[in-house]
């Protein structure tokens, strides 16, 4: 029987290619005139375009946004928008700046409008985070779901091909784990089952034909989609088996969800699976599991846990440390051990 509660977030979205050009109306139209700028050091050329785009509406560019949202990061990024007296921000780039932009929403109350140019998907959640003293913290709080966000699939053609693949895939544990759970949200789902779709059909060509501007609309598309997903339902185990392992060892983000995504879903198919042939037909593969396994081959991205510099030895701390349910801790070590070994999924 359906029986479920589901709440919608603010959500205020314009996707096409060749969208950006449409911002310096966009900001007249929310009375914003002096926009400061975000992005990483990587990407600061761009941050300099977009400030020529914006015409006299930008008040300057801060271009230290870094992983993770360092607390001395928010501190430099707030006194800029201070000393510039500015009335919006804007960030352009992945995850780590769209994070970059929540914290100054947290700490200055300002519109914010987001740029995305990978598949994080941090733009479609109410979810912030900032580190202090080497420990990340996050919440939720709809304040930060940005007061615009404007998908550009031209942007992401200079995403280089494999970290769009492993951002792809980052993506993709988002949507799958809005599915596979027994308790899944079934509006959520449905946003999720389209972005697994659109994600597993497009990533494959991002990576052989990286200019394919059709491809790279699709994984955009798929991304948004997985990070409403991500916003408006939840995280399970797989999640935090990923954080944990991110925390403890260092291990790469989106990498970490390549390697675990097909185990996690071998396990939870057990529990729930009517989901799991879902994610196989949205995936057009036999099985779930399976299916996301080959995808993580097909993209070239590593299998195996032990390519991360992670030790067995580690295995076992890291199954006491992420909260094991549903599963026992011994289910978990042994599906960490499959993914440490890079086999192929199985049920544990
Ligand atoms: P990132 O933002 O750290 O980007 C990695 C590098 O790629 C940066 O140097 C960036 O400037 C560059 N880059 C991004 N797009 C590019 C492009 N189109 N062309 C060239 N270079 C580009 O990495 P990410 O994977 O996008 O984001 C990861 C971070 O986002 C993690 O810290 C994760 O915790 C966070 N995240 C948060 C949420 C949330 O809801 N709050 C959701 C997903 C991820």
């Amino acid at each position: 029987m359906i029986d479920f509660r589901y709440k919608a977030l603010p959500w205020n979205v314009i996707f096409g290619v060749g969208a950006l050009a449409r911002l310096p109306e966009e900001l007249d139209q929310l009375g914003c005139r002096r926009a400061l700028v975000l992005t990483t050091p990587a990407q600061s050329g761009d941050g300099r375009k977009l400030v020529e785009l914006l015409d006299g509406r930008a008040a300057g560019l801060f271009d230290q946004a870094t992983m993770h949202v360092p607390i001395d990061t928010v501190r430099s990024a707030v006194a800029a928008a201070q000393r510039l007296t500015a009335d919006c921000v804007v960030s352009v780039g992945g995850g780590s700046t769209t994070g970059l932009g929540k914290a100054l929403v947290l700490e200055l109350g300002l519109p914010n409008i987001a740029v995305p140019t990978s598949y994080a998907g941090s733009e479609m959640t109410n979810i912030w985070g900032r580190t202090e003293n080497k420990r990340k913290t996050t919440g939720r709080n709809d304040a930060v779901v940005p007061t615009l966000t404007l998908y550009d699939p031209a942007l992401t053609l200079t995403m280089p091909a494999d970290f769009a693949a492993a951002s792809g895939m980052n993506a993709l544990a988002h949507a799958v784990a809005n599915v596979a759970a027994p308790d899944a949200n079934p509006i959520v789902s449905a946003l999720a089952l389209d972005a697994i779709g659109a994600l597993a059909r497009s990533l494959p060509v991002v990576v052989s034909d990286p200019d394919n501007m059709e491809a790279r609309a699709q994984a955009l598309y798929g991304a948004c989609l997985a990070g409403a997903a991500l916003g408006s339902g939840s995280t399970g185990l797989h999640h935090r088996l990923c954080h944990v392992l991110g925390g403890a060892f260092n291990t790469p983000h989106a990498e970490t969800h390549a390697i675990l995504l097909p185990h996690s879903v071998a396990c939870s198919a057990q529990a729930a699976p009517e989901a799991a042939r879902r994610i196989a037909q949205a995936l057009d593969s036999p099985a779930a599991a399976e299916g996301l396994f080959d995808l993580v081959r097909t993209l070239g991205r590593v299998t195996a846990l032990k390519d991360l510099g992670v030790r067995q030895t580690d295995l076992d701390e890291v199954a006491a440390l992420a909260n094991p349910e549903p599963l026992s801790r011994e289910r978990v070590r042994a599906l960490l051990e499959n993914a440490y070994q890079g086999r192929a999924p199985q049920p544990v």
